[in-house]
């Protein structure tokens, strides 16, 4: 037991060297440096030890899925150096358990559920920074707001003072090759740019929250300023 969680600390040592040097490439391939990508891992399923090891490196963005994971593992985080956000669905019901614990919440689509964080925000006297999750392949099997409705509904969710509308964030379609995919990602770059020019009241495209492990270097190269990693730092997930 000892051994494999010391050859799971090794291997995220030599993960997180590896995939920070790709991020840097890949950023200034794209006219960037590493400093404008935010390294977000992915922690679901993850012990608290080796996510708090990864910190210690200098990671300094990670992001749960889960309510109930959260809370379980929130006080053994080492978050002085580092940023706690919520990318997976969120249930309205849920928003109160974690609106005080993250920083920012990636993965809205839903009036009912900017309403609901407004609201207990205001309560705490914040403003939530959130992002809006975008359908970009227009999946059914997925949640997000469709592409064509991005803008109507940033125009509604901006009025709720208790949120900040702060970027996109996106799950592509599973491609078959490079090509269609860096389509998809271009594409919602393409959308983040356009708002960001419209210059809305409460409306801060600051972030765009694309890649994981299998396509971080392709969403940077398409304009993403965040990537999410879980398995390429801290290997296969064992549910
Ligand atoms: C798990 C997860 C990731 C990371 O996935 P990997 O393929 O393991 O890198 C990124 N974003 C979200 C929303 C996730 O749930």
């Amino acid at each position: 037991m000892e051994k494999l969680y010391l050859n799971q600390i090794n291997n995220v040592t030599e993960n997180y060297k590896f995939i920070t040097e790709e991020i840097a490439n890949s950023a200034l391939k794209s006219g960037k440096t590493s400093e404008d990508i935010t390294f977000l891992a992915a922690t679901k399923t993850v012990d608290v030890q080796v996510i708090n090891h990864a910190i210690s490196l200098g990671l300094n963005a990670i992001g749960e899925n889960r309510v109930q994971e959260l809370l379980s593992k929130y006080d053994e985080y080492n978050l002085t150096n580092c940023d706690l956000q919520f990318i997976g669905t969120l249930q309205r019901n849920k928003i109160k358990n974690i609106i005080d614990k993250v920083s920012q919440i990636q993965s809205i689509y839903t009036i009912d559920q900017v309403k609901e964080v407004s609201k207990l925000s205001e309560k705490l006297g914040i403003k939530m920074p959130i992002l809006i999750e975008v359908n970009i392949g227009k999946e059914e099997s997925k949640g997000g707001v469709m592409p064509e409705a991005i803008l109507e509904f940033i125009d509604e969710a901006r009025l709720y003072s208790g949120v900040k509308i702060n970027g996109l964030m996106t799950i592509p379609p599973i491609c078959d090759n490079k090509i269609e995919l860096m389509q998809f990602f271009s594409l919602i770059h393409k959308y983040f740019i356009d708002i960001e020019g419209k210059k809305m009241d409460n409306v801060y495209m600051n972030c765009l929250s694309m890649g994981m492990s299998s396509d971080y270097n392709e969403a940077i190269l398409c304009g993403a300023n965040m990537v999410r990693i879980g398995s390429s730092l801290f290997g296969a997930r064992q549910y």
